[in-house]
């Protein structure tokens, strides 16, 4: 279980990013993260994976716990080797290598050649377009291709926790229901999987729970189904009036 509780986070001290945020994702379940842009969605999941400092920002009181133990005092490397991956925003695969050595690039230090080449096999089982493409430079992808091969690189170092930020940015509708059905197989395989979404159409259907922030609050939460069904959700967020 992921566990975040009174959270706060600050840029500089003048930006007040995340004021007490509290969310929990349990163990096999797929949480939605809700919210306009500059909510703190990108903050949260920085905060969580360790590359807040990155950002010039901080956490300034608050916890945020992977199974009990705190992940604050971790470094980004020893994050991912705890179990919890990031898929990177704007996918930021690498476009002048393979697509085979985008994949090696995401398995951790310490996985052996034997190991490396069953997750790879995995990966290429769940996107057999990337096993076509393998020897072809990631960059000549199409755009939703890119984005698969992200989520297969962070499934390289085999996360018991996945963070997604925004996969359906800037893809096909078709292309988004796939990475819908991606995002539930890899859900089935026992991953749990913190989603933020502008998508929410998408997000609320895969997830089983869902979170709504709001100017650096929780201002909304529930199970997804809950969610879809109040007025603010489907005003602001699934575009009906
Ligand atoms: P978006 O969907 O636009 O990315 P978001 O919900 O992810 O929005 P954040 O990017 O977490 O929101 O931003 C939360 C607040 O923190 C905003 O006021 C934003 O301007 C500010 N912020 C984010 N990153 C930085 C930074 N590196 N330095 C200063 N302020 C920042």
């Amino acid at each position: 279980m992921l566990e975040v509780k009174d959270l706060h986070v600050t840029y500089g001290g003048a930006v007040r990013a995340l004021q007490g945020v509290t969310l929990s994702l349990p163990k096999g379940k797929v949480a939605a993260l809700l919210g306009s842009n500059g909510a703190g969605k990108s903050t949260l999941l920085r905060t969580i994976s360790g590359t807040l400092r990155m950002h010039r920002g901080a956490v300034t009181s608050g916890t945020v716990e992977l199974d009990g133990g705190s992940l604050l005092k971790r470094d980004a490397a020893a994050i991912v080797t705890s179990g919890v991956v990031q898929v990177p925003e704007g996918r930021r695969i690498f476009g002048r290598m393979t697509v085979e050595e985008n994949l090696r690039a995401g398995s951790v230090g310490n996985a052996s050649r034997s190991s490396r080449g069953r997750l790879q096999d995995e990966v290429f089982e769940m996107f057999p377009v990337l096993a076509d493409r393998r020897s072809g430079r990631a960059g000549l992808l199409s755009g939703g291709e890119q984005q698969m091969l992200a989520i297969g690189r962070a499934l390289m170092a085999e996360p018991e926790v996945l963070l997604m930020d925004e996969p359906s940015l800037g893809l096909a509708p078709r292309i988004i229901g796939q990475i819908g059905r991606v995002i539930s197989d890899i859900n089935s395989r026992g991953v749990s999987v913190l989603l933020v979404e502008q998508n929410a159409t998408m997000a609320l259907d895969v997830a089983d729970l869902a979170y709504v922030l709001d100017l650096g609050r929780v201002s909304l939460s529930g199970s997804a189904d809950e969610l879809a069904g109040t007025d603010a959700v489907r005003h602001l967020y699934l575009g009906e009036s």
